[in-house]
């Protein structure tokens, strides 16, 4: 137990049995989750609608994006550990995310599609083209610095064997939840009745009312997450400028290059792949280098469960791309004569984790006590199939749809159901694992891993959804049968690939459970 674990958990009590620094956590991650989700759920028609980008070039930028806002916890979080200390990274993090926000809501005339010498052409407002990738580069920073950082300050609330810890990661799940089921509902609501501004403004404030509870929730957290050594922070760069504000300005000179990086996005899937093997290459190194054999084969038995990630994400992430435009141009959302906005849709997701959250834990416990809990890597392997199974319900319901325009609501609901209970094998049990298989000096690096293996899964979900896309004039499909068809080829592959990589991790779990030696 470290000091700050001490001062922390001393600082505030307890709540519901868990530090009282979890309710901070909890509350500030929600509305980070909040602001990410609200604005996530309008950005797809945000480009395809307002810019009037064609599909695939939108989904393009909406990979490329969802891709890098996992790529920066990795340095984030490497900061974190060496200078900022967590507090002051997820402060200066949530900071970039206010800005980013309410730059998004600037949005300027919508295009306009025009023909020039017998060629369509889309005019659209540079200032405000530049103002839109601006603001996505302060969040893609933003969020580098408060993800990774609020996590590993959820972990350091509690002792190295504290058996409360996976609970309070689950709660801290559902606190994302909440987060996002509200963000996209509100957002998405608002883009209906308001229009874009409204929506990211609305995820603007509540990014504010995230920071506002952090800053005022620091007592409760005591010493967890001051900077290791703040001396450090103090020490004289230059005339005026001292380590901590070279690292404030560094970070807004990484918000000029992920300006540009989204705009030569060719360049992001590069970026992802040297990260990816530099992070390879660190772990293994280290794990032969510095450690133990147990310690040695539970990290490496870390570093390969994170690779299933790229699968799950990669086309569990159809949900905020292909699957909302499909839930727009295909879907029959008319519920008791009034048509539920397509955005709204992105809420069902968090919405059953609140739900199966609770039942989920329940379950692992149950099940602990019969000694049948699955280990890891077999819930990691369930979590494949349930994803698969998923996609394949949506595409029977659209194989008995009479019209192309009306596929059943109920089945894209089922896949949500499936997805999630797919998501609540994999997701928290990843956080939890990564802190229990991971040696405890290189956790926060770790836990950067994790997110870049989402990262990784991001940017395919981005290559996939460009797969789905169909011919569009003015936003809108032209032909919605041509446009099922093409989605229920991509999710129909999806499907069977997810199960069959499940059933091959199901075959390897006995295996990789041996090289965990004891740990669950
Ligand atoms: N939905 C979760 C979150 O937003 C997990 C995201 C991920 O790891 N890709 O925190």
């Amino acid at each position: 137990m470290t000091d700050s674990t001490l001062t922390a958990s001393a600082a505030g009590g307890e709540f519901l049995g868990h530090p009282r620094g979890l309710v901070v956590c909890f509350f500030t991650e929600m509305w980070e989750r909040f602001s990410y989700y609200g604005m996530r759920a309008l950005l797809i028609f945000y480009l395809t609608q307002h810019f009037l980008f064609s599909d695939q070039v939108a989904a393009g930028i909406y990979g490329a994006y969802i891709s890098l806002v996992y790529i920066t916890p990795v340095l984030g979080g490497i900061v974190a550990d060496r200078y900022l200390g967590a507090k002051r990274a997820v402060t200066l993090g949530a900071v970039l995310l206010i800005a980013g926000h309410t730059g998004m809501a600037f949005e300027g005339a919508t295009a306009v599609e025009t023909v020039v010498d017998g060629e369509t052409v889309v005019l659209r407002d540079p200032l405000y083209l530049q103002i839109f990738y601006f603001s996505l580069a302060l969040i893609i920073m933003g969020v580098g610095f408060l993800k990774a950082n609020i996590s590993t300050l959820v972990g350091s609330l509690y002792r190295q064997n504290d058996p409360r810890r996976d609970g309070g990661f689950t709660l801290f799940y559902m606190g994302i939840n909440v987060g996002s089921m509200f963000g996209a509902l509100i957002c998405g609501f608002l883009l209906e009745f308001g229009g874009f501004s409204w929506g990211f403004g609305a995820a603007s404030l509540g990014m504010l009312a995230g920071l506002i509870v952090f800053l005022r929730g620091q007592r409760l957290l005591g010493g967890a997450g001051d900077p290791a050594k703040p001396e450090l922070l103090k020490r004289r760069l230059a005339p005026g400028i001292n380590t901590e504000w070279a690292i404030y300005l560094l970070a807004l000179a990484g918000v000029l290059v992920f300006w540009q990086l989204m705009q030569h996005r060719a360049l992001v899937g590069g970026l992802l792949g040297a990260f990816l093997t530099l992070m390879i290459l660190v772990v293994v190194g280290y794990s032969f280098l510095r450690c133990g054999r147990e310690d040695r084969n539970r990290m490496l038995v870390c570093l390969f469960l994170m690779s299933y990630q790229i699968i799950f994400w990669g086309l569990f992430e159809q949900t905020g791309s292909s699957l909302n435009l499909m839930t727009d141009r295909n879907v029959d959302r008319e519920v008791l004569g009034f048509e539920i906005p397509a955005a709204a849709f992105q809420s069902v997701n968090a919405a059953f984790i609140i739900l199966l959250a609770p039942l989920f834990s329940m379950l692992w416990i149950g099940l602990g006590r019969r000694g049948i809990e699955p280990s890891t890597p077999m819930k990691f392997a369930l979590a494949l199939i349930q994803l698969g199974l998923g996609f394949l319900l949506l595409v029977y319901g659209a194989s008995i749809a009479d019209n192309p325009v009306a596929v059943g609501l109920i089945w894209l609901i089922l896949l949500y159901l499936l997805h999630t209970m797919g998501e609540l094998c994999i997701s928290p049990v990843g956080l939890s694992m990564t802190t229990k298989l991971s040696v405890p000096s290189v956790v926060g690096m770790m836990m950067g891993c994790w997110f870049l293996a989402s990262a990784a899964g991001n940017f395919v979900s981005g290559q996939i959804a460009a797969m789905t896309g169909s011919e569009t004039v003015g936003g809108e499909v032209v032909d919605p049968a041509a446009s099922l068809a093409a989605y229920v080829e991509v999710y129909s592959a999806a499907g069977w690939y997810s199960i069959g990589f499940g059933v091959l991790a199901m075959l390897l779990a006995p295996l990789l459970k041996y090289f965990m030696h004891g740990v669950r």
